[in-house]
């Protein structure tokens, strides 16, 4: 598109998760007229809004506050009041010691914030800047001629018919790892796509805050119960809670088949963290859904001037680098400077062309950083930790 063809495009954007959002804004102050298909309800509507989005809290680091500043709604000073800064990693040894290993010299930090909670602030942006969003509305179709048209299936009551076509001058997918519009723009042009499942599962679980409403932990640290096949992780959220989540592979996953050998695992592996969410707590865990994780490349990221993947979408990354969602908002900030920079049809080309090599290296970097997680912290943080000590 450019900018879009005129003034006045009708951008259709497929998904109000963080990325879509992000990009409605982003359209939005361009002067374009745009409309989000989303196809879970409301989260702000549902009291219990955290079983309808994954529970899981998000590090937002520098990458990603970039895209949030250019967004000039006074919104990223909303997001960062919810953010808890964590400026190292703490891990915790075995025998339940703790050594704090800093990310930087200057007080540099990565910051944890809850993703529904994320994510209900920016829907109610996207409302206050006037951007229309259609929950409950699946794309099952699109087809790319002139103009895209994509089809979608509803239950609202309040619809006469289930399906629903649209036209519009862009489509956007921004609809996550999955993505319906990837699927259908690789039968249009000669996308290169691959997915990799990796072996190992996750679960989550919340810690919540002491009796006294503090934390637990020391909320200023991603901790880590790094050993070496598996790893117990926790980020704290602004409520007093920790979100942990236990990354490890499917079979052993499999084999903690009952609560008794659950408990017995988190006893011989991760003991503090258990002493701190108590045996109860850990009861009501052991049967929570399992994560999937995977990695997906592909290219190019675009159809002609009409129709372009951004985020999950596009790019879908094993979280072991806190940096999927962070690239997926770097990416709506590279392909608006490119949209001011070219007046003509060339900013979703050059954006497939410029982008690839580097959500090709976030990926494989994201891929690498698990061993470092849950493994080279370990002998590099004691080895640290012994250093200090003989000083
Ligand atoms: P999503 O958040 O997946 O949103 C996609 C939206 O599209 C959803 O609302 C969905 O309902 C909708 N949708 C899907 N299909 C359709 C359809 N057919 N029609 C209409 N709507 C549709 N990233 C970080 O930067 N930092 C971290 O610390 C971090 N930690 C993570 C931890 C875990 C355990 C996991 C799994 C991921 C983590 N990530 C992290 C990655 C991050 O969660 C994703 O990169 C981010 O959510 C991608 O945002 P998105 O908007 O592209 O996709």
């Amino acid at each position: 598109m450019s900018a879009p063809r005129s003034n006045k495009t009708k951008v259709v954007i497929v998904g109000a998760g963080p990325v879509g959002c992000v990009c409605a804004l982003a359209m939005k102050k361009r002067g374009h007229n745009v409309v989000i298909y989303e196809a879970r309800s409301d989260p702000r509507l549902n009291r219990n809004g955290k079983d309808t989005l994954r529970s899981i809290n998000l590090a937002i680091s520098a990458r990603g506050i970039r895209t949030l500043k250019t967004l000039d709604y006074g919104l990223f000073e909303r997001i960062a009041s919810n953010f808890v800064p964590m400026q190292g990693r703490m891990i915790h040894s075995l025998k339940g010691e703790q050594t704090s290993v800093k990310y930087g010299l200057n007080g540099e930090s990565i910051n944890s914030i809850s993703r529904l909670e994320l994510n209900r602030l920016l829907l109610e942006e996207v409302d206050r800047a006037g951007v229309e969003i259609k929950f409950e509305y699946k794309l099952k179709s699109a087809t790319f001629t002139s103009q895209p048209e994509s089809v979608y299936e509803t239950s609202r009551p309040d619809r006469a018919s289930r399906e629903v076509k649209v036209r519009s001058d862009v489509i956007i997918g921004c609809d996550g790892s999955h993505s319906k519009l990837r699927y259908e723009m690789q039968k249009a042009c000669d996308m290169n796509y691959s997915q990799v499942f990796i072996d190992h599962h996750y679960i989550e679980m919340v810690v919540p805050s002491a009796n006294d409403g503090g934390y637990v932990f020391n909320p200023n640290h991603l901790h880590i119960w790094p050993r070496k096949d598996f790893m117990f992780i926790c980020l704290a959220n602004s409520d007093g809670s920790f979100t942990g989540t236990l990354f490890a592979p499917r079979q052993l996953l499999d084999s903690l088949s009952t609560f008794e050998l659950f408990l017995e695992f988190f006893r011989t592996n991760f003991n503090d963290a258990l002493l701190s969410m108590g045996e109860e707590l850990l009861s009501q865990y052991y049967k929570n859904p399992r994560g999937k994780l995977m990695s997906v490349k592909c290219t190019p990221y675009h159809y002609r001037n009409i129709a372009i993947i951004l985020g999950d979408a596009a790019h879908s990354t094993v979280p072991f680098y806190g940096q999927g969602l962070n690239c997926g908002l770097e990416d709506v900030r590279v392909l608006m400077e490119l949209m001011d920079k070219y007046p003509s049809q060339k900013a979703f080309s050059e954006y497939s062309i410029i982008r690839h090599d580097d959500l090709v290296a976030i990926n494989d970097l994201s891929m690498r950083n698990y061993i470092e997680m849950r493994h080279s912290v370990s002998t590099l943080g004691f080895a640290f930790r012994k250093k200090l000590d003989a000083i």
